[in-house]
């Protein structure tokens, strides 16, 4: 009874034991699945056919499949597990060969900022390190496209400096036509450099390339050149001309002197023939005895004497008239050398007036404008009297250029001028400052008097009835006003005006703008 009791309690103590090792490896088995159903789901997304088997492992691990059955799907599980390994190592082989060439092509790009070379050279060298997987080269990637979009960003800016560079290449092509305008227009030659002149300034009227500036530049100084030469020859023919007048009064000087000094010599020999025959004259009526003899020898010799004087009032008369004649000479050809001078003295003047004076417009021209300037500014300064300076400048004026053409260009410009000049007081000053702009400067008036006078020469310029091809056009004129004021230069009051004539622009034209 009691063995058997002992029995039973044994067996009652192994069951026990046994379902709780069955509890302890259902928990343990429950914790497996979970964790390989976790795992699979990681894995979710690297192969379809992947996805699939651990799709059904999953499912047969939840429903608490027997691991025997399991075994033959862990199998190939596991073998398609071994072909995605191959396959990731090749994929990671390639996605170092692509990240590191991408890398490559970057470095090759010029002008990367040194800092983003730096930082290309030490990803290039981490790529080529052996990685356990693709998601290694994650952050690498990452770094890549950074230093892409730096690249990309620094290359735009290189862009917009090329940007500028050709706005101020423009600019600078533009300044040198304008400049070379105003040159232009302040060359006043005639004839066939006038000619020449003129082709250039209308050749300036189209957009040039620097190339053709230069040219244009050139030519310009070959023209100066070679009509200074011209003026030099006719300043040369003008001394040889001189000089060849001073020879001939200095010949005929000379020559009047040598004749009075030979007739000097020739009366001397009379005078000495006179005074001999007088003294033998004497000798012999001291020894004549008779009166008879006395009357003889007196006659005889009173003769030779009135001939001898009379030879020398011929002679005194030759050298009165020989000197006549050359005063006369002398006198005719300063005559001729003052009337050369006179005219050389004109086309001096007319030089230097042309030369200050626009051709087209015969206002005054920029250096006119420049040397008045100038002076006004002295007396400004000197008179404490207000000084005004404007800037005129025609509006839209290309488009007349370049719907009538450049002759109707020309006459707008010519009588625009002629109106403003016009309008003016005496004491006033205009000049054609280049191109369409014109600049006027208003002694002892200051900016606030001119408000009236400018708005009435605006409306004016507005009322001219233009018309081209049948056309009315109505032209009109901006201007920008300021005063001098205590501590400015002539510059910065310029630059002043220059800005209210922006603002007349920039408020849409046919405007009276001032800057006080
Ligand atoms: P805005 O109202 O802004 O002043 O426009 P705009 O067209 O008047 O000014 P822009 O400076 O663009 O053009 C001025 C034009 O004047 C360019 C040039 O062809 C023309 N021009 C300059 N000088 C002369 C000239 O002596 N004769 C002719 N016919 N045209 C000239
Ligand atoms: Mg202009
Ligand atoms: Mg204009």
């Amino acid at each position: 009874m009691d063995a058997d009791n002992n029995t039973k309690q044994q067996l009652a103590a192994a069951v026990k034991a046994r379902q709780q090792l069955e509890v302890t490896y259902e928990s343990q088995f429950q914790i497996l699945t979970q964790f390989v159903s976790r795992l699979s789901l990681v894995c979710k997304g690297i192969d379809v056919e992947l996805d699939n088997k651990l799709a059904r492992l999953r499912q047969d691990l939840n429903r608490g499949t027997d691991l025997e059955k399991l075994l033959p799907q862990l199998d190939a599980t596991t073998e398609q597990l071994k072909q995605i390994e191959v396959k990731q190592t090749l994929d990671v082989k390639k996605a170092q060969y692509s990240i590191s060439e991408a890398g490559k092509l970057l470095q090759k790009q010029k002008g990367l900022p040194n800092q983003l070379r730096r930082d290309l050279r030490e990803l290039l060298s981490k790529v080529e390190e052996p990685a356990p997987s693709l998601q290694a080269f994650i952050p690498h990637l990452t770094d890549l496209t950074a230093l892409y979009q730096t690249a990309l960003s620094a290359k735009q800016d290189m862009d917009l400096q090329e940007i500028s560079d050709s706005t101020r290449y423009d600019a600078i092509c533009r300044q040198i036509s304008i400049e070379l305008t105003n040159l232009l227009s302040e060359l006043a030659f005639e004839g066939k450099h006038a000619r020449a002149i003129e082709n250039i300034r209308l050749s300036l009227l189209a957009e040039l390339t620097i190339e053709r500036l230069l040219e244009a530049c050139l030519r310009t100084i070959e023209i100066i050149i070679s009509s200074i030469n011209e003026e030099r020859q006719s300043a040369q023919h003008f001394l040889l001309k001189l000089n060849e007048a001073l020879t001939s009064v200095q010949q005929s000087l000379i020559s009047s002197q040598q004749n009075s000094n030979s007739i000097k010599e020739k009366m001397q020999l009379l005078n000495q023939q006179i005074e001999h025959q007088i003294s033998v004259l004497g000798k012999e009526t001291q020894t004549a005895t008779s009166l008879e003899q006395l009357q003889v020898l007196v006659t005889g010799k009173l003769g030779a004497i009135t001939n001898s004087l009379q030879q020398k009032e011929l002679l005194e008369r030759q050298e009165r008239e020989m000197l006549m004649l050359a005063v006369k000479e002398m006198e005719m050809r300063l005559r001729e050398l003052e009337a050369e001078a006179a005219q050389f003295k004109k086309r001096l003047a007319e030089q230097k007036f042309r030369s200050l004076q626009d051709a087209l417009t015969e206002l005054p021209n920029r250096a006119a404008f420049d040397e008045r300037f100038e002076l006004e500014l002295k007396r400004w300064k000197r008179y404490d009297k207000p000084l005004s300076i404007v800037l005129a400048d025609v509006d839209h004026f290309k488009n007349i250029n370049d719907s009538f053409g450049h002759s109707a260009g020309d006459k707008t410009l010519k009588v625009i001028a002629r109106a403003l000049r016009q309008s003016l007081r005496d004491t006033d000053f205009i000049a054609r400052y280049g191109g369409e702009e014109f600049i006027l400067l208003f002694p002892e008036t200051a900016v606030n008097e001119l408000e009236g006078p400018l708005n009435s020469l605006r409306e004016k310029i507005k009322r001219i009835p233009f018309k081209f091809k049948d056309q009315n056009v109505p032209i009109t004129i901006s201007f920008g006003a300021t005063q001098l004021r205590p501590s400015d230069t002539g510059r910065e009051a310029f630059d002043r005006a220059d800005e209210a004539l922006y603002d007349a622009k920039r408020e849409g034209r046919d405007k009276v703008m001032f800057k006080k």
